[in-house]
């Protein structure tokens, strides 16, 4: 099977059309329309066989995973969801691994209303990197940048299950009960982008991040943009039943500190703002937990446990 008619097959037919696309597959670029007064949110995410999944893995969730991290990034800067592009390589024109992939594509296009609107297929090691776009009204997207010393800090869902769940898959750890071992890989292969709650955030939330490497890794980001400090409350940390069920607490303190590909949001509030963010939270139904309040000692994290100060030395997943 040849690059031409890969794309054909796999990729040109896929089911969502939307209205704002002028021209998508086909042509050297597409063309789309971007409402008026709205920015144009642009973000990328490369998943590579080996490290962000493991190269025997089923192909409509290395899909479906690689479009639900690209839709957490536009989650996190408040956004709106519009179009994806996907940038394959692949080692050989595997025709079953392709149709499952493709699937996993489509089955996201069509549930969250987006379109594939072009990408590139070449031969080498597997690769998948998705481009993901979408709106905000500018001056609502929400930054890393714009968090204030005595903004509470939130994070929605619960944490550590993701990491849980590759633990899991690496042998280091076992979970015997079959429904909490079912429901932490499920939270590993198919995270759930926070994107109603991304939107709601608007004009809310001060600043905002969603949770990739692990919380102790990621909030420093806003600490970092914002000049802040924080204190973050260790026995607040929201823990699946899964979770707490499976695992020594101490080591689900863990997890839900430290481990990767939660895909949560994170985000600050002011005081005057927190009856705005429970009407506002309580409409898109997603859990989420107060975790401790930022202060103005610049890049400062501060862990507590019941209050006292502790030192966990955690720094979420690198690359280098
Ligand atoms: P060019 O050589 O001009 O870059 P390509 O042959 O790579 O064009 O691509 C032809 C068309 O197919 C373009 O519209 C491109 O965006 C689209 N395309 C290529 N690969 C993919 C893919 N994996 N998924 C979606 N669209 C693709
Ligand atoms: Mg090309």
């Amino acid at each position: 099977m040849k690059e031409f008619s890969i794309i054909e097959t796999y990729f040109k037919q896929q089911s969502h059309q939307r209205k704002d696309v002028l021209l998508g597959i086909g042509d050297d670029a597409a063309l789309t329309l971007v409402p008026a007064g709205q920015a144009l949110v642009t973000t990328t995410d490369t998943l590579l066989a080996g490290v962000h999944f493991l190269p025997d893995a089923e192909p409509s969730m290395i899909a479906r995973k690689a479009v639900a991290v690209n839709l957490s990034d536009l989650a996190a800067m408040g956004a709106e969801p519009a179009w994806i592009s996907l940038s394959i390589s692949l080692p050989e024109a595997d025709e079953a691994w392709l149709a499952a992939f493709a699937a996993g594509i489509a089955e996201m296009t069509q549930f969250y209303s987006i379109q594939l609107i072009g990408g590139d297929t070449v031969q080498g090691p597997l690769a998948v990197t998705i481009t993901a776009q979408g709106f905000v009204p500018p001056e609502q997207a929400l930054l890393r940048s714009k968090a204030k010393p005595g903004d509470f800090v939130y994070v929605t869902g619960t944490l550590g299950d993701a990491g849980l769940g590759l633990d899991i898959l690496l042998n280091k750890t076992t979970v015997k009960d079959l429904e909490h071992r079912q429901f932490v890989l499920n939270r590993l292969h198919n995270p759930t982008p926070r994107l109603l709650v991304g939107t709601s955030l608007r004009r809310i939330a001060n600043a905002c991040i969603d949770l990739s490497d692990g919380l102790s890794s990621d909030i420093r980001h806003i600490l970092q943009a914002s000049k802040c400090g924080a204190t973050i409350h260790l026995d607040k940390l929201p823990l699946s039943r899964a979770m707490l069920e499976s695992i020594e607490p101490q080591n689900a303190v863990k997890y839900a500190l430290s481990a990767g590909d939660d895909y949560e949001l994170l985000f600050t509030v002011s005081e005057e703002q927190k009856g705005k963010l429970e009407i506002a939270m309580a409409n898109t139904s997603v859990s989420f937990t107060c975790i401790g309040q930022l202060n103005g000692m610049s890049n400062k994290l501060e862990l507590r446990m019941n209050n006292y100060v502790v030192d966990y030395q955690t720094t979420g997943y690198q690359h280098f």
